[in-house]
């Protein structure tokens, strides 16, 4: 059985009048459910996670600033949303997701949270659109409560994982890998186990060639007992943000990758789905869609 977290405060954090372009947290599940890919039992509602969990990853200061909704204003615009509590108790659903998520995979093989991958979250600061690093924190839950002890994070969205690989920097038991646009967001970046950074317009070809070789590198260097997967969708050609011009059957080649890769050896994998900005929304929701088509393809 594929566990899927999902929450209808994914799509609509905040009142009527202040809607953000959330609608594929709401279109990724009923594509789904349309085609007959899932099921209503896959899903499953994660209630917030914990204070106690959160300060396992990020700093107690950063944590009661947005838990209290005080952080300045120059600090709100680097996450670039207004803060509310309502995003807050999102951003605490999502983690949790990704939490209960691992678990699953770990009996399931495989699991995914329709939101998360909020990697630019860093130990003391939140950025585009990230306050709570999901994946991050999960790491660490589970190497605290010894589920996990070796950790892979594959991060592929199209930006770099600057706050996952800022949180881990010290910490060898979880080894970081992130391909993304060189000259695109964040343009500080910070130092991963293992960055690719990647020329505007890298093609198909291109892009899965360096894939294929750095997966490897990735797998050797550390020997997972599970891995996380970041399956950002702006990749695209299509995508206004990505400065990548990858084709949609691409994208799914990449998945598909990761996928065998982890269940060749035998990886629980937890899947978060992080960006995805192309003009059409039925492109984003394809492409996530397809993560999923091969999950369910693979794994059931
Ligand atoms: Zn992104």
């Amino acid at each position: 059985m594929i566990k899927i977290a999902w929450h209808p405060i994914y799509a609509h954090p905040l009142p009527e009048g202040h809607r953000f372009p959330m609608l594929k947290y709401e279109l990724i599940p009923e594509q789904l459910m349309h085609e007959g890919t899932i099921e209503q039992n896959n899903l499953f509602y994660p209630e917030p996670a914990s204070e106690e969990i959160i300060l396992l990853t990020h700093k107690k200061a950063y944590w009661e600033q947005l838990r209290d909704l005080t952080l300045s204003a120059k600090e709100q615009r680097r996450i670039g949303f207004p803060l509310s509590a309502q995003l807050v108790e999102r951003e605490l659903r999502i983690t949790q997701g990704t939490i209960d998520g691992a678990k699953f995979a770990i009996e399931n093989g495989i699991a995914f949270n329709v939101a998360g991958g909020t990697h630019h979250a860093g130990s003391n600061w939140g950025e585009g659109f990230c306050l709570l690093n999901d994946q991050a924190i999960t790491a660490n839950y589970i190497l605290n409560r010894k589920i996990a002890h070796r950790i892979l994070i594959i991060d592929l969205d199209v930006h770099q994982g600057n706050g996952t690989a800022e949180i881990f920097q010290n910490e060898p038991r979880v080894f970081t890998f992130s391909m993304h646009g060189d000259k695109n967001f964040p343009f500080r970046k910070e130092v991963s186990d293992l960055d690719v950074p990647l020329d505007d317009n890298l093609e198909d070809e291109a892009y899965l060639n360096l894939l294929e070789v750095n997966l490897k590198k990735a797998f050797e260097s550390v020997k997972p007992d599970f891995v996380f997967y970041l399956s950002g969708v702006d990749v695209l050609s299509t995508d206004k943000l990505g400065k990548l011009s990858l084709s949609k059957i691409a994208c799914k080649e990449r998945d598909r990758m990761v996928l065998q890769a982890c269940k060749h050896k035998n990886l629980p994998l937890q899947i978060s789905m992080g960006g995805g900005y192309s003009a059409d929304i039925k492109d984003i929701v394809d492409a996530h869609c397809n993560t999923y088509r091969l999950a369910f393809d693979l794994f059931t």
